[in-house]
């Protein structure tokens, strides 16, 4: 179609079912434009770990999490988490998916159940409920401290049989029940894939882009606009807010210059 110019608004790869399925990326190398490499983000992420699907369906409400890129913390947060059939998921897991940047890295997520309390303070807290409760097995005895669906899968991340008498319990067992609480790992994280991500992450390079006009520097009369871009952010309206303004722009510009050439 012979124009005068063009905006290339046509979204990411992500969320297929909304009509996006990555046409612009196409578009735009076919024009000369460089395309950065493209990644689900704002997704829930796979893991092995049987905890997961153990819990599947449990949602925790204040968690405090840390995610680790080949063992290096590279975002924390705190708020809801989603225990999933595959993996996790949830506001604070979306985030985190932000994060995972690396082609090919090994990502691990440590979640504190209990974010308010340290480590000695819910140590006492422990001592105390076990004390109220001590001729129960330890997996009754929990009740006051986790949810139901989490005892059985959490215990399986110490070396506490869930059966155990909360008096036979030795103080290294109680420290690791401490620690599974305070920083419970699962490891192997990946995103779930673009089927259900929402933002495609990387895409056309800023570097080629005029931020005023969003203007190709490579064709005259071309323009981009939106989730195209190597432009994203996390939920909360920024990545519309992105679409709005860079569509503003472009569409105001992309006008102007037909005009000028008419
Ligand atoms: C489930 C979900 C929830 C979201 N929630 C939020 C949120 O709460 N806050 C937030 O900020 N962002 C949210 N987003 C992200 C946000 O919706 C997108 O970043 C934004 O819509 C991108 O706008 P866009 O115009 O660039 O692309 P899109 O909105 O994807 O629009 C692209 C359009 O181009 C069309 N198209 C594609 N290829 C072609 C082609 N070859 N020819 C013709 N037309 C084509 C598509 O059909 C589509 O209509 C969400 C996304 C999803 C999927």
């Amino acid at each position: 179609y012979p124009c005068a110019a063009a905006v290339v608004a046509t979204g990411g790869r992500s969320y297929p079912a909304t009509g996006s399925t990555g046409d612009g990326y196409g578009f735009a190398e076919a024009c000369g434009h460089r395309v950065t490499r493209l990644r689900p983000s704002l997704v829930s992420l796979d893991c092995p770990n049987p905890l997961c699907s153990a819990c599947a369906g449990l949602t925790l409400k204040n968690v405090g999490i840390r995610l680790y890129e080949n063992g290096r913390p590279v975002y924390s947060d705190f708020g809801e988490l989603l225990f999933t059939h595959t993996g996790v998921s949830g506001p604070v897991v979306l985030s985190a998916s932000a994060h995972m940047r690396a082609e090919s890295a090994e990502y691990a997520l440590e979640i504190d159940l209990k974010p308010a309390l340290d480590r000695e303070t819910l140590d006492r807290r422990v001592l105390r409920d076990f004390e109220e409760r001590r001729n129960k097995a330890v997996k009754n005895a929990l009740d006051g401290l986790l949810p139901a669906a989490l005892r059985a899968p959490l215990l399986a991340e110490t070396d506490i049989a869930p059966e155990t008498p909360v008096n036979a319990l030795t103080r290294a067992q109680r420290a690791s029940l401490v620690s599974a609480m305070k920083a419970l790992r699962l490891s192997s994280l990946t995103p779930s894939g673009f089927d259900n991500a929402v933002v495609t992450a990387g895409g056309v390079a800023l570097s080629e882009i005029d931020p005023k006009t969003m203007a190709s520097k490579l064709v005259p009369g071309l323009y981009f606009a939106g989730e195209v871009l190597d432009l994203d952010a996390y939920t909360g309206g920024f990545n519309l807010q992105i679409a709005f303004s860079t569509g503003y722009a472009a569409g105001t510009a992309a006008a102007a210059y037909a005009l000028d050439r008419r």
